[in-house]
């Protein structure tokens, strides 16, 4: 009855906060079996992804706060971020003799940068392990492994990965695909 599929189409892009944070590119798990089609398609799988610590993490850094407060805290944590080392980088410029401003605003900016982004990816994976269906946050758990196809274009090879979930609480079961082009392979 929970058999409903969804497909639910990411970029590369939208990957970003997560690959900072170390949860990032998902494609390095060993390759078990490979085949080529007679379209120039090679399609393999993959291991399924490891998400105990982002769990954790995420839940940490956003059940202090809550939802929005941390996405409001990262989006401040990342302006103010780029502001200071906009400020720290300024500095000598403008002629100030001073070393200790100019480190301690690209330290200061650093620290916020990190913390906004680990504050945005937290969000985000808070959202994206949600259950539609039953709305339980940190639900979705990947299934078996995930499948990779590659097909060689003239801009480089696309890769798409689809990956099943299934949720630990209602059993619903969801397909996602993450499509990426790699370039310079020609
Ligand atoms: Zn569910």
């Amino acid at each position: 009855m929970a058999d409903r599929q969804e497909s639910i189409q990411d970029s590369k892009v939208d990957n970003r906060a997560a690959a900072y944070a170390n949860a990032g590119p998902v494609y390095n798990g060993p390759v078990s079996h490979q085949t080529i089609s007679h379209d120039n398609a090679v399609t393999y799988e993959v291991e399924k992804e490891d998400v105990d610590f982002q769990v954790q993490l995420s839940r940490l850094l956003t059940q202090t706060l809550g939802e929005k407060k941390a996405q409001a805290t990262a989006i401040a944590a990342l302006a103010t971020g780029v502001l200071s080392v906009f400020l720290g980088m300024l500095q000598p410029q403008a002629g100030v003799v001073q070393m200790a401003p100019s480190s301690a605003l690209l330290g200061t900016g650093a620290a916020l940068l990190v913390m906004g982004i680990l504050l945005w990816w937290s969000v985000k994976f808070r959202r994206t392990t949600r259950c539609e269906a039953c709305r339980a946050y940190y639900a979705l758990r990947e299934v078996g492994e995930g499948q990779v196809r590659e097909v060689r274009t003239s801009e480089g090879i696309r890769k798409t990965t689809t990956r099943t979930y299934r949720c630990s609480r209602c059993s619903q079961i969801v397909t996602r695909k993450v499509a990426e082009v790699v370039p310079g392979t020609s």
